[in-house]
């Protein structure tokens, strides 16, 4: 079951839509919950680690669509947060109106702690436990990448599975996991599409909401992995001035801007920003309510929380971590007036081209001739669908009043209530 506060705010969206009875009772909890131990092999001994998946609400009731969630391998990972992240996939599946449930998984592990071959091996485990509990499969549950996990990992479950399935005489079938290497039936713009989307939908916003800055906004980016690199990566220099960054162990921050291809060739060489030169080094306690117009949390969950919320500067949030704000941190955030896109808005680019890339490896492999002309259809696809989200969001929020995450919400368990009606008989 979900945690008390956001079963205060489910309860409260339910009561807003004059929802039947059953909406609550169907979102509450997980459908189910899997917990198994693999074995893995961490420096020639033998270690029992924790893996999780949750299975939250699938509204195609009967079944006939999967569910589909992020595979996430970190230390924190417990019950509780894949719960609240399989909801939010739920959430995110229905405002985008993508055919799936929501999951979520993880491997309860430090991986800094392990070398690649203890990871892969870990991972293998991991592909062998879901198959033989038949908790993963194109029809079933798709995992794809989350933190703590890329393409690689993805290549090295859908390998796996292909052999252990060979062996059991079942087709292979590329559908299994999204996120896949672009060489191994993934889709040209998975690497990058939640950062692509992210910042489509802070354009998008931008000119809706007419929102207007003096010079060039000053954005701050929590987080320098796939999601936050990506995102600095891809923002237009001419549009946007990027002042501060950060990863686990601190950041930099400079109000004259920094240049990417430079900050990426230090991280490169260095493993961190330390040394890095002509900026200030922060910590990211500090990135968080450092003075600049767009705050893009770009790391992991609870960053912004009743502790911090009143120090925040930016005049506007874009949450691309799952979970950055909380719930205590959206209350202070609303009484303060300052606007945040909630992550089930902002990163949805993720699952969306996870959409196109398992629809494509459904059936027949296609001839992937001209990548680049796949490619365009793949952006154009994913710039329809996260303008519609953001678009219809701001509206609702504007004719009704409503903060963003709130109309977010409602127009979520529109969709939601609506689809599961014929399973509850009106
Ligand atoms: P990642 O593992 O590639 O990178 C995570 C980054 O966060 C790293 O730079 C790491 O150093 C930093 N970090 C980790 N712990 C931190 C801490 N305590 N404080 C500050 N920084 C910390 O992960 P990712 O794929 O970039 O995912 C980031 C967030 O985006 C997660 O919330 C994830 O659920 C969400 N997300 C990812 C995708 C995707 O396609 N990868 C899709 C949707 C949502």
């Amino acid at each position: 079951m979900l945690p008390k506060d956001k079963l205060e705010r489910l309860a409260w969206a339910c009561e807003y839509l004059r929802a039947p009875d059953w909406l609550f009772e169907e979102l509450k909890g997980p459908k189910d919950k899997f917990n198994f131990r693999i074995r893995v092999m961490v420096g020639g001994e033998k270690k029992l680690f924790n893996v999780i998946r949750v299975q939250y609400c699938n509204p195609h009731s009967t079944g006939a669509r999967p569910f589909k969630g992020g595979l996430r391998f970190h230390p924190d990972v417990t019950e509780e947060l894949l719960e609240i992240l399989g909801f939010d996939m739920v959430k995110k599946c229905a405002l985008a109106n993508l055919p799936f449930g929501g999951s979520k998984g993880g491997w309860i592990v430090d991986t800094t702690k392990l070398t690649k071959a203890e990871i892969r091996d870990g991972t293998e485990r991991i592909a062998e436990g879901f198959l033989t509990r038949n908790i993963i499969g194109p029809d079933i549950d798709v995992p794809g990448p989350d933190m703590g996990t890329n393409s690689e990992t993805m290549f090295w479950m859908y390998n796996k599975i292909a052999e252990l399935n060979r062996h059991r005489g079942i087709p292979n079938v590329a559908a299994i996991v999204t996120g896949k290497p672009l060489e191994c039936d993934g889709c040209p713009g998975r690497e990058d599409a939640t950062a692509t989307g992210g910042l489509i939908v802070l354009q998008e916003y931008l000119k809706i909401s007419q929102t207007l800055f003096k010079m060039a906004p000053r954005i701050a980016i929590q987080g320098f992995g796939n999601v936050g690199f990506n995102f600095f990566k891809l923002i237009p220099e001419t549009q946007f001035n990027i002042i501060a960054i950060s990863d686990v162990s601190g950041g930099l921050y400079s109000p004259n801007g920094l240049n990417f291809e430079k900050v990426k060739k230090w991280h490169k060489e260095y493993g961190s920003f330390k040394g890095f030169p002509d900026a200030e080094e922060i910590s990211n306690e500090d990135l968080l309510e450092s003075d600049c117009d767009i705050l893009v949390p770009a790391a992991i969950e609870n960053q912004i929380t009743a502790k911090n919320a009143y120090n925040i500067k930016a005049g506007a949030i874009l949450e691309l971590a799952n979970e950055a704000v909380d719930s205590y941190g959206y209350k202070i955030l609303k009484e303060r007036r300052i606007p945040a896109i909630p992550g089930i808005v902002a990163n949805t680019g993720g699952v969306a081209v996870s959409y196109i890339e398992w629809s494509n490896n459904r059936g027949l492999r296609p001839h992937k001739v001209d990548l680049e002309k796949i490619l365009a259809d793949v952006q154009t696809r994913l710039d329809k669908i996260m303008r519609d989200v953001i678009r219809t969001v701001y509206n609702k929020s504007a004719k009704e009043a409503l903060t963003l995450d709130e109309a977010a919400d409602i127009i979520a368990l529109e969709t939601l209530r609506d689809q599961l009606k014929m399973k509850h008989g009106y």
